[in-house]
């Protein structure tokens, strides 16, 4: 397979809840699994940054009273569970799989050490990136980002449920218009809702391209890591 050779595949945790409304939904996982063990298969070195957003997030856990270090806290443990769901169904389609958790659970993964990261992956591995930044005030979107940089990938692949940036919600404005290639200003300027303005900003300080594509689409994680022009490119 052609085209990148080591990339983070940001997915959030809305991704896996394919129509549902909490929680993740087994067809969706099984197709995400698919297409990663595709990529694995075809060498490509894989880092997934997951998020956590289909069971908690910590601006829902404010409304209902919560402090807001307390509610992240409990963001960051829903994308463990995320992670180990989507771990499991990789590892039975045979898979290599490790899950790298930046809030210690030392009973069921590893935590988070760049050097482990780098020879899990350098041995074909799958990582799987949980807990986020390990740090409330952030989101996971900064993980992918900042673990992107951390582990050298070429790229952070962001899967969302439209394919590409545009200049309004496409499913609310029919003439929202969609962005081949943006600059990160661009997309900082514009408040374009692509990734929070942190994830975009690490990215644009440390020249790290953002490809927003469709995860829905068949094949599309595959096809992204090939190089084919799959959703909006954002680079400086
Ligand atoms: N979170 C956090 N620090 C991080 C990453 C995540 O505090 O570094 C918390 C935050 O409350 C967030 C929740 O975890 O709302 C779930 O993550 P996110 O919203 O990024 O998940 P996604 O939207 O990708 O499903």
């Amino acid at each position: 397979m052609p085209g990148y050779r080591r990339v983070l595949l940001k997915l959030s945790g809305e991704a896996l809840m394919g129509d549902l409304s909490f929680g993740i939904d087994p067809t969706v996982l099984d197709r995400i699994a698919r297409e990663i063990q595709a990529v694995a298969a075809a060498g490509v070195e894989l880092g997934v940054v997951i998020g956590g957003g289909n069971f908690f997030r910590g601006l829902s856990g404010i409304s209902q009273g919560i402090d807001r270090a307390s509610a992240d806290y409990m963001g960051m443990l829903s994308t463990i569970l995320n992670a180990l769901a989507l771990q499991s169904v990789l590892e039975k389609k045979g898979v290599s799989t490790r899950v790298l958790t930046a809030l210690e659970m030392r009973a069921l993964a590893e935590p988070y050490i760049r050097r482990r990261a780098m020879r899990h992956l350098e041995k074909g591995r799958v990582i799987i990136f949980a807990g986020g930044t390990g740090n409330p005030y952030f989101t996971t979107d900064t993980a992918a980002a900042l673990r992107a940089m951390e582990i050298g990938a070429e790229v952070v692949l962001k899967a969302t449920k439209v394919d590409g940036i545009y200049s309004d919600d496409p499913r609310k404005n029919q003439n929202a218009e969609r962005f081949v290639e943006l600059t990160y200003l661009e997309v900082l300027e514009k408040k374009l809702k692509v990734m929070d303005s942190t994830a975009v900003s690490l990215c644009m300080d440390n020249n790290l391209p953002i490809i927003v594509f469709d995860l829905y689409a068949p094949d599309n994680i595959v096809r992204v890591v090939r190089g084919e022009p799959v959703g909006t490119l954002v680079r400086q």
